[in-house]
């Protein structure tokens, strides 16, 4: 088996499918210059035995591009895309490229306009999108995070819960601060010091045998990984807090993780150089983690098979 070389394969630009190498916007339009697109990116699991591929919670994802078109003002997109036409669209997209490995998809709404200013209402958001290997976004075996000295977008300023793409700014400079320091990636706090997510995951800590996480509200996006791993918990009878983090909690979590469509889930082995639990993925984490690799791939029977869509 070759392994998928997405520069070769085929993307969506506008309303075609078109060469990757084609798919290009000018160095005067808005995304490039202000930053005017959102997005999101899904993953699609390859079944080798049974030589299928499953699209993970597609439906979600379109409602949370969807949402994130709204905080935008980008007015034209939903009109435009019904979710069945969406959800064809990408389809067709993973047909056309028939990749034989797990890979993920980058759904781009973008402003399409070659004007000079900040302009975004009345002008055209058009959709783009492309296929990829899933790659590996942070270390598997875990990470050693920082708390950056940068804080999170508060939602009055970029909104975390939409997915901006110039908010990711903030990301890059946080991420960039880690990886200069040594470590492999940053945790964010907002402005009144609390805990927020990581650079491109949402956070999940474990204290006393209690699942926690930042509330939706405290300026984090509104993961998909995120809400698929608090309804596996719940599942469970795990008990489970939404609510706030103060930073001093990191270093009290006897297990933590990260989590999110390209980070999955994966271990944090220790926060601002101090060691969390045994430095090893913990029980609580490693359960649901398993859970969560179930729940996606579908590799054997579970509760959660409406998450899942066979590409036929
Ligand atoms: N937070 C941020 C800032 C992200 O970029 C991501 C990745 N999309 C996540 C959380 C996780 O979101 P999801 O589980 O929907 O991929």
């Amino acid at each position: 088996m070759t392994p998928f070389d997405y520069t070769k394969g085929q993307a969506f630009l506008r309303d075609r499918f078109v060469p990757f190498a084609d798919a290009t916007v000018s160095i005067a339009s808005s995304p490039v210059l202000y930053g005017l697109s959102v997005y999101t990116v899904f993953s699609v699991a390859w079944n080798a035995d049974q030589k299928t591929l499953s699209v993970f919670r597609l439906q979600d994802h379109y409602r949370r591009l969807v949402n994130s078109a709204k905080i935008m003002d980008f007015c034209s997109f939903e009109p435009a895309w019904s979710y069945e036409k969406f959800k064809e669209t990408m389809f067709e997209l993973i047909r056309q490229n028939a990749p034989e490995e797990d890979v993920l998809i980058r759904a781009t709404i973008f402003t399409d306009g070659i004007i000079a200013g900040t302009k975004i209402h009345s002008l055209p958001h058009v959709l783009a999108a492309y296929v990829y290997p899933v790659g590996e976004i942070l270390p598997r075996g875990g990470v050693h995070l920082c708390v950056s000295s940068w804080i999170r977008n508060p939602d009055n300023a970029i909104p975390s819960r939409a997915k901006v793409n110039g908010g990711y700014v903030n990301s890059s400079l946080m991420k960039n601060e880690a990886i200069l320091n040594g470590y492999d990636d940053a945790i964010a706090l907002d402005a009144q010091g609390h805990v927020t997510e990581g650079t491109v995951s949402n956070i999940f800590l474990v204290r006393n045998g209690v699942l926690i996480t930042p509330h939706v509200g405290a300026d984090i996006l509104e993961g998909i990984t995120r809400d698929s791993i608090l309804k596996i918990a719940r599942d469970m009878k795990l008990p489970v807090e939404e609510r706030l983090i103060d930073r001093s909690e990191l270093y009290l979590a006897d297990e933590a993780f990260v989590c999110g469509s390209s980070a999955r889930v994966t271990p944090v082995l220790s926060i601002d150089k101090r060691k969390i639990g045994n430095g090893v993925m913990g029980p609580m984490s490693q359960t649901l983690s398993d859970a969560y690799r179930v729940a996606q791939r579908g590799t054997a029977a579970d509760a959660y098979a409406d998450w899942r869509m066979e590409v036929s």
